[in-house]
């Protein structure tokens, strides 16, 4: 019984991270006031470790602790109880002590007890001469130390109650779980995040109705989350619009799922935003003590992600998908320094083939990288991820400058070809785009026609004035234009005959198509073409793998293509060796 009383209070002391944090004045101006009634030198608060007592606060004292045997301060914190100690050399206890061996007489200390009655010390003084102490003496020590008390919980508290909600934060969150797995290791629990709004819309409702709206609506969910769960359920405040908690030990994701559904209609039914934000749920079921509070969280966070589509929507943590969101993080924190590094990143270059001559007319560039850890990571896992950051802008940089230090090599060696790069949609908000490629281009000593910009149709899209204004600034300049992968984006005729692109690149899964010999196939890539023709534009299709393909298209009136059939993206010194072998073979 001792032992547990012991270990519990340790554990309570241990909680608060109170042990061997530096000074503070809050806690140093109660001792000196201690110090100050009693007209004694020396004064502390004096923190009972496992077997020492470590000084939070003290006052004549040069030592941040001493050990804690035969310490008064230890009895002070076990039993809870003010302890005198009127005179060291005539206490039987006390007289062969370390504290009496240094010259200490007189000793007296107050108990600091928690709310939940476990003694972490005392607020003590020391002196040099025997001394009696009086009862308002005593008294006042004892205020002093719930004064120390009071100023620790305070300072444990702060961080971990939510100003705006009220509810426990994310670091209770975390120290909750930590109790909890020490207490039912492997008990089986469910951790839910509800996301009240989209980034977007919290972002909205605070530039239309300000911040104050924000936390308004805050507090309202909050209290309809706890009255919708229950008062005995603990909610986290554990992000600006998120909120999370633990199912109790026992419930499965089967039962648990439409109580939670039913939770959040009744939270959405009566909410004053429901107009202006959308909820999202994640569902994270897991083993105490198996899993760190942040990974929990994260996981459950990452569910709600996914059922952002749907308002209301519930999603189950998938450890697959949270395997791939980790990667693709990953990715974009390895990608910096990839474009740094000499040996990850690298062109390819596949062909391009005039369909009518057999000829090849240039190559598009395609970039590579072989990550550290991953290996080959497909640039259409990581364009897509890196793109929508400000990595966007060095990652073209990059691939224009090898790019074009290619195209000049293959000049030099009298090869006359044209190159293709792919740019991101981003790229078009960078106002110096055009001046950077003419500058690279002017550097090389290379006309602009030889190079090719190649966008796709739905990064257009994304903010079709800005595109049109920058991809007729790059026509301006007398860079080729080319289109990609038409037919899988959602322009229109009028949009897309004011692009100023002379090539139309058609999507590989309509020439895959081609291949199931299907009437109905068949026409949609004919009237593709047929469209693109109007439009006055040439056609490049890509993805063509097979001879039937290539003269089915060919057939069709396709001016160029690009395919396995003829080759795969090449290394640039296969590339050479390509060429060469076709000359040779055609001579
Ligand atoms: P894309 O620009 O449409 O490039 C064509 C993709 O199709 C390339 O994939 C190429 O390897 C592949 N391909 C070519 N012929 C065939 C074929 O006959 N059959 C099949 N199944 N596939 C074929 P890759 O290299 O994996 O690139 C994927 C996408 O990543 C590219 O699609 C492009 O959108 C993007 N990308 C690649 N390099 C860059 C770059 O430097 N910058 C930017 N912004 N995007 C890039
Ligand atoms: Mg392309
Ligand atoms: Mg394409």
């Amino acid at each position: 019984m001792q032992d547990y009383r012991e270990a519990a209070r340790l554990d309570a002391l241990h909680q608060l991270k109170l042990l061997d944090t530096p000074p503070s004045e809050s806690f140093d101006r109660i001792t000196r006031m201690a110090a100050q009634i009693f007209d004694l030198p020396f004064a502390a608060v004096s923190l009972t470790d496992r077997d020492r007592q470590w000084f939070k606060s003290r006052v004549g004292i040069a030592h941040t602790g001493i050990p804690r045997h035969k310490a008064p301060c230890s009895q002070v914190a076990v039993s809870c109880g003010a302890v005198v100690i009127e005179d060291f050399a005539t206490d039987p206890y006390y007289a062969d002590s370390l504290l009496a061996e240094n010259g200490t007489r007189f000793y007296a200390g107050a108990p600091l007890v928690t709310s939940d009655g476990h003694g972490l010390g005392a607020l003590c003084v020391l002196g040099a001469e025997p001394r009696a102490v009086t009862a308002s003496e005593l008294s006042a020590l004892t205020d002093l130390a719930a004064m120390v008390m009071a100023q620790i919980e305070l300072q444990h508290a702060f961080g971990r109650i939510d100003p705006i909600s009220g509810l426990a934060t994310r670091a209770q969150f975390r120290d909750d779980l930590v109790d909890l797995a020490r207490d039912r290791p492997g008990e089986a629990r469910i951790a839910v995040v509800a996301d009240l709004a989209r980034d977007d819309q919290v972002a909205r409702i605070i530039g239309a109705m300000g911040p104050a709206r924000l936390d308004e609506m805050i507090r309202e969910a909050s209290l309809a989350i706890q009255g919708a769960l229950g008062a005995e359920r603990t909610i986290y405040h554990v992000g600006t619009t998120q909120f999370a908690f633990l199912s109790s030990p026992g419930a499965t994701v089967d039962a648990y799922l439409p109580m939670l559904e039913q939770a959040f209609e009744r939270v959405r039914a009566n909410s004053s935003a429901r107009f202006v934000t959308s909820v999202a749920i994640g569902v994270r079921p897991f083993q105490l003590g198996a899993v760190t509070a942040e990974d929990v969280l994260r996981g459950a966070a990452s569910a709600a992600q996914a059922a952002r589509r749907v308002d209301g929507g519930i999603g189950l943590y998938s450890s697959k998908r949270d395997a791939m969101m980790r990667r693709h993080y990953r990715l974009l924190q390895d990608f910096g320094a990839a474009l740094e590094a000499e040996d990850q990143l690298r062109l390819v270059y596949q062909p391009r083939m005039d369909l009518r001559t057999g000829a090849c007319l240039g190559a598009e560039t395609l970039l590579r990288w072989r990550h550290p850890v991953f290996g080959e990571v497909s640039p259409a896992e990581f364009i897509p991820i890196i793109e929508q950051t400000s990595l966007a802008r060095p990652a073209t940089q990059w691939v224009l400058d090898r790019a074009l230090d290619q195209l000049a090599q293959w000049q030099a060696m009298g090869l006359d070809l044209m190159l293709s790069i792919n740019i991101s949609a981003a790229n078009l908000m960078e106002v110096d785009l055009v001046q950077r490629i003419q500058l690279a281009l002017l550097a090389r000593q290379l006309r602009p026609e030889l190079l090719e910009i190649e966008l796709t149709e739905s990064a257009m899209m994304e903010q079709p004035e800005r595109a049109l204004a920058m991809l007729r600034e790059i026509a301006g300049a007398g860079i080729a234009l080319a289109i990609d992968d038409f037919g899988t984006g959602h322009s229109s005729l009028a949009y897309l005959q004011q692009v100023p692109a002379q090539v139309v690149k058609v999507d590989q899964t309509f020439v895959r198509r081609l291949n199931a010999v299907s009437d109905a196939d068949y026409v949609l890539v004919e009237t593709m073409v047929g469209l693109i023709h109007k439009l006055g534009r040439r056609v490049v299709v890509e993805g063509v793998e097979t001879d039937h393909a290539a003269a089915l298209l060919a057939d069709m009136g396709c001016e160029q293509a690009q395919g396995y059939w003829f080759a795969r993206p090449l290394e640039a010194c296969d590339f050479i060796a390509w060429i060469a072998q076709r000359k040779a073979m055609a001579a």
